[in-house]
């Protein structure tokens, strides 16, 4: 299988600014921010898509939110507010085959989520 962006980002063969990471997540900034703060938060176990997500996952799925608290807390945002959003395939706006969470915040997110 091809290594996806992420994996050549936690592998350090492309560059990222990266503001959070430890043996099981890693966190960078997105490339091209939808908003002010917007922080790309990565299980380095390789799961393509939430629909691949077993029970065996729920620990590490639960930590990758309290990776996302502890980011919003260290930009500053965790009282203003801020979004935590997952993309699935490609109706979901997924582009980037292994699983991740957005975090984002910095400014009033509107409510379109269509
Ligand atoms: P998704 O569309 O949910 O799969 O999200 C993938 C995200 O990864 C997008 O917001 C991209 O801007 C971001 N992205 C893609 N390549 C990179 C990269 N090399 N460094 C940082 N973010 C990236």
């Amino acid at each position: 299988m091809e290594k996806s962006i992420f994996v050549k980002i936690i592998q350090r063969e492309i560059p990222a600014t990266i503001v959070f990471e430890d043996e099981q997540v890693i966190a960078f900034e997105d490339i091209q921010p939808k908003a002010p703060i917007h922080i790309i938060i990565v299980p380095k176990k390789i799961i393509t898509t939430l629909n691949e997500i077993t029970p065996e996952d729920n620990e590490l799925l639960g930590y990758c939110l309290n990776v996302a608290k502890k980011i919003a807390f260290m930009k500053h945002i965790h009282e203003s507010g801020y979004r935590v959003v997952m993309n699935c395939n490609y109706d979901g706006g997924q582009t980037v085959y292994h699983l991740h969470f957005h975090l984002l915040g910095g400014h009033k997110l509107n409510h379109n989520f269509a």
